[in-house]
């Protein structure tokens, strides 16, 4: 069997964690996905259908990292229980070429494939 290096792969989550944590910061949204208050759109927008357009596409960028950074938490989370590397489908072991290439993977290629 083709051993993972964990520890390897625990330090990559957390840094990938924290680049998302920081996109989100810059984008003015909390690690939860909420706009912050604080954050004014569209003072150098005159008009309120590119105000609009701006949020939107700003949000769009949001929901797509905090889906990312909730891929990579899971997937912490599993190293923590001792599950990582076991499809959270079918039970069976992930490839180790998978994990490398994707990390934050939690399903098997072919879980992956049937539930999209
Ligand atoms: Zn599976």
């Amino acid at each position: 069997m083709n051993t993972l290096d964990i520890e390897a792969i625990r330090q990559d989550l957390e840094k990938a964690r924290d680049r998302l944590v920081d996109q989100l910061d810059e984008l003015g949204a909390t690690p939860s996905g909420d706009l912050r208050s604080d954050v004014d759109y569209g003072d150098s927008f005159a008009d309120a259908g590119a105000v609009t357009a701006e949020r939107t596409e700003r949000l769009g960028l949001v929901d797509a990292l905090v889906g990312q950074l909730r891929e990579v938490e899971k997937a912490l989370e599993r190293i923590e229980q001792g599950t990582y590397g076991i499809c959270a489908e079918c039970g069976k072991e992930i490839p180790p070429a998978r994990l490398e290439a994707r990390p934050e993977s939690t399903l098997c290629v072919d879980c992956k494939s049937r539930l999209g």
